[in-house]
């Protein structure tokens, strides 16, 4: 089973992704966490991306079509990934229709994690703090830039998916686990 969980920063993609990995065995493409780590470990990719991540910014498509691309092919996704974080723009999600149907895989479903700006700057402030600022885009400036940028390069990806019949919507306002369970409802439609 492959499919996007889709959502605004700090909507629970990542949370739900882990559930997943543990409760289905797939795995979880996170392009933020693989560009966070080449940042982190100061490879040229990570030094290239590291002020465009810091500011809120997108980096390339070309990059995270790239990053993709090679990481879904590696042995442990057979069973299925998990993709969150990407695709960010219209692009990217066109590259990735290339790429899967190159490489003879499909989407079983998009899964959008919906939850209001007020509520998003509610729960950076509060990672920023749990996780004593780790992250230098989680304060209310970058969270701003991050959400213009969703909101028009990133939300204009849905009607993409929505067309195809593909997308469903979660509340993500609910519970962790009532979210987890929403979309564990979906899931199983689309795999049965
Ligand atoms: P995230 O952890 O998903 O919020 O990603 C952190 C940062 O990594 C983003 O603000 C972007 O700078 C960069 N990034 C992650 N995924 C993508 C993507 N699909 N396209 C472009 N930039 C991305």
């Amino acid at each position: 089973m492959n499919i996007i969980l889709f959502g605004p920063p700090g909507a629970g993609k990542g949370t739900q992704a882990q559930v997943l990995v543990d409760d289905y065995g797939l795995v979880q493409l996170s392009t933020g966490d693989m560009l966070r780590e080449a940042r982190d470990s100061g490879t040229e990719l990570g030094n290239k991306v590291k002020d465009i991540m810091d500011s809120g910014q997108l980096v390339s498509d070309e990059i995270v079509v790239g990053i993709i691309s090679e990481r879904i092919e590696q042995p442990d996704c057979a069973n299925g990934f998990i993709l969150d974080g990407f695709p960010r723009t219209r692009p990217q999600a066109e590259a990735l229709d290339h790429m899967l149907e190159d490489k003879g895989l499909r989407l079983d479903a998009v899964i959008m994690i919906e939850v209001p700006d007020d509520e998003l700057f509610r729960r950076i402030d509060t990672r920023a703090k749990e996780t004593d600022g780790a992250r230098p885009d989680d304060t209310p400036e970058v969270l701003r830039r991050r959400l213009d940028v969703y909101h028009q390069q990133t939300a204009p990806v849905l009607p993409y998916y929505d067309q195809k019949g593909m997308l469903k919507t979660v509340d993500g306002l609910e519970s962790v686990g009532s979210v987890t369970a929403q979309i564990k409802e979906i899931l199983e439609g689309a795999s049965g």
